[in-house]
């Protein structure tokens, strides 16, 4: 088949930017994305990827270009100006400038359950078209994941893609890759495409328009210290991992706990937070639970647990942020944190 763009911008493209954190798959939605427009819409298009480690918890760009067969692509700039921004977590707003290059054409698709008007807010969204989608609760309800949710809502705002084309096409990528899987991440396309709500947004002069700028990191090879090396054992300390979770966290049951530490030698993170106390009447190092703020969601914590004092809960019900986080008024506004780190006995310094 051969689609029409709707619309261009003067080189010709219509442009995809989808913002994320690594984990959340925003990488292969593009991928997706890059092969429909070429071998199933009768396209040229490009994907491309910025990145920086690979862990999860790191920003993730995806960009995305469609043009007509007519022309070439031989640009691989990042999207400044996108027709269609996917955000991919809504904790995503305020931490890097994911709405960049936001105007009145751009459909803007956010995984979220807030309400539009709220978002609109949150974002600082100067004008457009805001569509929401709780691709979340979507992916637990069919056993899928988000990016496959983000995916069918994103393909639904470009206007001209045919849900029956994108499932094809994910028929023949991940469902070859990941047969399993394929049901619920059919399931998880076709409700992303048809449950959106879309609200549009006039330039009211309520939120400034925001240029795209690149986003840089704090440590790079030019400052990192000793060579790259980071003298800080509790390295995540400044590394916001929470829109990273996919909807689960593990809540800590106290009352259950032996403190024999598996889950701070098991966690990736270093987000349990083990102090000086008192354990059946003697001195010990007790656990006081996990910082939330480092929990990518992962998990393993959960599994090697040997008495259920972790299970695996849904953010969602749980006030997370006033049950065993430390310094939890600290992490938002300075950064500041104290007894965290490797076994969490050193006091760190990180985000000075
Ligand atoms: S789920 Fe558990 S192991 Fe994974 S990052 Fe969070 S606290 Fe650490
Ligand atoms: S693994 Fe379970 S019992 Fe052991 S310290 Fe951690 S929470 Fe407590």
């Amino acid at each position: 088949m051969r689609v029409n763009l709707p619309v261009t911008n003067d080189h010709g493209f219509f442009e995809f930017r989808l913002e994320s954190i690594g984990g959340l798959g925003a990488n292969l939605c593009g991928k997706i994305l890059g092969e429909l427009g070429a071998l199933y819409l009768g396209l040229n298009s490009s994907n491309f990827a910025s990145y920086g480690s690979e862990k999860r918890g790191t920003p993730v760009k995806s960009f995305v270009r469609y043009c007509d067969p007519e022309k070439v692509i031989r640009i691989n700039s990042p999207v400044e100006k996108p027709h269609v921004l996917g955000i991919f977590h809504e904790r995503l707003a305020g931490k890097i400038p994911v709405m960049a290059g936001v105007d009145e054409q751009t459909m803007v698709v956010i995984n979220t359950n807030d309400d539009p008007d709220y978002v609109r807010d949150h974002l600082k969204m100067h004008a457009g078209t805001l569509a929401c989608i709780d691709a979340l609760q979507i992916a637990l309800e069919e056993n899928t994941r988000i990016n496959m949710v983000m995916l069918g809502a994103i393909a639904k705002v470009a206007g001209f893609i045919p849900l029956d084309v994108l499932e094809e096409a994910v028929r023949n990528t991940i469902g070859k890759k990941y047969p399993a899987a394929l049901k619920g991440n059919l399931a998880g396309v076709k409700r992303g495409y048809e449950e959106l709500s879309l609200t549009k947004y006039d330039n009211d002069g309520k939120y400034p328009y925001r240029e795209y700028e690149e986003v840089k990191r704090d440590w790079g090879y030019a400052n990192a210290p000793i060579g790259g090396v980071n003298t800080v054992p509790g390295s995540t300390a400044s590394n916001d991992l929470t829109a990273s979770r996919e909807g689960y966290v593990p809540l800590f049951h106290v009352e259950k706990c032996i403190n024999c530490g598996l889950c701070d030698t098991t966690c990736p993170d270093m987000v349990y937070q083990f102090v000086e106390g008192e354990y059946r009447g003697k001195p010990s190092m007790v656990n006081k639970g996990p910082d939330y703020h480092h929990c990518k969601g992962c998990l393993r914590c959960v599994e090697v647990c040997p008495t259920a004092a972790l299970t695996a809960e849904l953010e969602r019900d749980h006030d997370i942020w006033n049950i065993h986080v430390r310094n939890k008024d600290l992490i938002v506004e300075s950064m500041e944190f104290e007894d965290t780190g490797a076994n969490s006995i050193v006091n760190t310094e990180s985000g000075n």
